[in-house]
């Protein structure tokens, strides 16, 4: 009996082997055993299933950036928040904001980080490897050039900052992309910006957030002042998820399922870009 299992083991060893280096050996003491043919024959099936189960993940070998715009700390910190930086194509500008907020109170920052959250989980499932901005609303900052830095500095496939806006106009809503614009200092991710920034507008109508009826083109945007898109050597677009100061948007912005569904709405834009 414990000889048996010996003889068992020494199967699964050579198989654990096996299936790490990609080659098809077996150890001779193992395969000249009866006993441990049938267990060999079912853990190579095994094996083979889950190795072709995780190279078909979507995003496997990807590497996404999600920053989640602003932090809690920003308000309290007016200094440090305020203190100027080279925002890239001769911008110099805030180190960052405190961001907008609903009528009623609900901080941007809370919003921004609900939606990335949900969008980790969706990518990782995917088979991406996430990085991140923050990962709570503790702090103040970071500064709009280490935002674009984690992106940079991950080799990023695609960087994605996610927001919330805040227009007073009566009757202002919907979502919109921002884009690098094309005379930005950092030509080379334009165009597959632009390309990734069209299929997270035609994805994000799934979410029920209509177009803004204020700003941009059909949903589409270029900003040629914003730190987080000037300063970033990856693909990289903003969202403003909708517009916090109308109430319609900001009740839909508040809800589990709209943040949920604007994350799917990302995850899935985000899918079709790098496929
Ligand atoms: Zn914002």
């Amino acid at each position: 009996m414990h000889f048996r299992s010996a003889l068992v083991f020494l199967a699964l060893a050579s198989l654990t082997v096996a299936s790490c280096s990609g080659t098809s050996s077996t150890s001779s003491d193992a395969s000249s055993t009866t006993e441990a043919t049938p267990t060999t024959e079912l853990l190579t099936t095994e094996s083979s299933t889950t190795s072709i189960t995780l190279s078909r993940l979507p995003l496997s070998g990807k590497v996404v950036a999600i920053d989640a715009g602003h932090n809690g700390g920003n308000a309290a910190h007016s200094a440090e928040i305020n203190q100027l930086v080279d925002a890239g194509n001769g911008v110099i500008k805030a180190c960052d904001t405190s961001g907008t907020a609903s009528n009623d109170g609900y901080a941007e920052y809370e919003f921004t980080l609900s939606v990335a959250k949900d969008l980790q989980v969706l990518l990782q499932a995917a088979g991406a490897t996430v990085v991140t901005v923050r990962s709570d609303s503790s702090g103040w900052g970071p500064c709009i050039t280490q935002r674009a830095k984690v992106g940079n500095d991950a080799h990023a496939d695609i960087a994605i900052s996610i927001h919330g806006d805040g227009n007073d106009s009566p009757g202002t809503r919907g979502f919109h992309v921002l884009v690098p614009q094309s005379t930005t200092a950092n030509s080379t991710i334009v165009a597959s910006s632009n390309r990734f920034g069209a299929l997270l507008r035609d994805s994000f109508l799934t979410t029920g957030m209509p177009v803004s009826n204020y700003l941009g083109t059909n949903g589409i945007m270029p900003r040629g002042d914003l730190g987080g898109l000037n300063l970033s050597t990856v693909p990289k677009v903003f969202i403003e998820c909708g517009n916090m100061r109308n109430a319609t948007d900001a009740s839909m912005m508040q809800s589990v399922e709209f943040q949920q569904s604007a994350a799917a709405a990302i995850d899935a834009a985000i899918v079709k870009f790098l496929s």
